[in-house]
């Protein structure tokens, strides 16, 4: 058997086949790999099935838990029969019945398109999207993206922070800032990825949590995981985060043959 296959077959064992389970997923850099435009970060069809196929076995709830906003989750990951959790928490929405169960306050909405404006007249013009720099406005939240442009860092954050100070954002505590890999998001505060994955868990009596995430803000859902005090597997993609008592693995392919196995295991059993 390859390495690969026996990490596989370890995870899959440590997950029962039949009690209730919820199984929380990251969506970019886990469900789809790395890429230059955020905007075209689509989950590959493959891995919409395994997703849906998981989803559908019983006893077993599934939610994408993301720093995206609801409306990109529909776009980029599709119509999956799972809870999407936007805006780090912010968002709720269940894809079954098609309904928000929480939206941030339309306050900061306003607030946040008014920023999307101002940025994007003063990247205009500096001429910055041509360079490669990216504004993401998304429903309550921006960001933006030098990845394409990495020269630019200094240049795009002492934009970002200015437009941020002008418009007097981070005064009431409603938002915060937070730095990502070769981007800067300002996001509502109220909920975090962690504080999402601990209310979802106390939602059912589960008897395994499963979560799988790959950076930096994923490892709040994965303390609440350990701090639920349930049995659970925790799973890393990539190296650039450590957690104690996680399994590794390399791709958001591997991923899907993982969800696709759990989801044969979870349907036989
Ligand atoms: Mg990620």
């Amino acid at each position: 058997m390859e390495q690969k296959d026996l990490v596989l077959d370890k995870i899959l064992q440590t997950i029962p086949a039949a009690s209730p389970i919820l199984v929380i997923l990251d969506k970019d850099g886990v469900l789809d790999p790395f890429v230059e435009n955020p905007e075209k970060a689509f989950v590959p069809e493959l891995t919409r099935d395994a997703v849906n196929r998981l989803a559908g076995a019983p006893d077993t709830d599934v939610a994408i838990v993301s720093g995206r906003s609801v409306e990109q989750l529909k776009t980029l990951a599709g119509n999956l029969n799972v809870t999407y959790i936007g805006l780090h928490g912010n968002e709720k929405y269940d894809n079954q019945t098609r309904k928000y169960q929480r939206q941030p306050d339309p306050e900061i909405a306003e607030k946040i398109i008014l920023l999307g404006k101002n940025l994007k007249k003063i990247l205009a013009e500096k001429k910055l999207g041509n360079k490669g720099v990216i504004l993401e406005v998304k429903n309550c939240a921006a960001a933006i993206h030098w990845r394409k442009a990495p020269e630019l860092e200094q240049a795009v954050t002492d934009i970002f922070l200015k437009a941020l100070s002008d418009q007097n954002l981070l005064a009431d505590g409603k938002l915060s800032l937070q730095a990502g890999s070769m981007f800067l998001e300002l996001k509502p505060n109220l909920y975090n990825k962690g504080s999402a994955a601990a209310e979802l868990i106390r939602s059912k009596n589960y008897n395994h949590i499963v979560c799988i995430g790959d950076d930096q803000t994923d490892l709040s859902m994965m303390e609440a995981v350990k701090e639920s005090g349930k049995p659970h597997t925790i799973v890393i993609v990539d190296s650039r985060i450590n957690f104690p008592g996680a399994f590794r693995l390399d791709s958001p392919e591997e991923v899907k043959t993982l969800l696709s196995l759990l989801a044969a295991k979870r349907k036989t059993n």
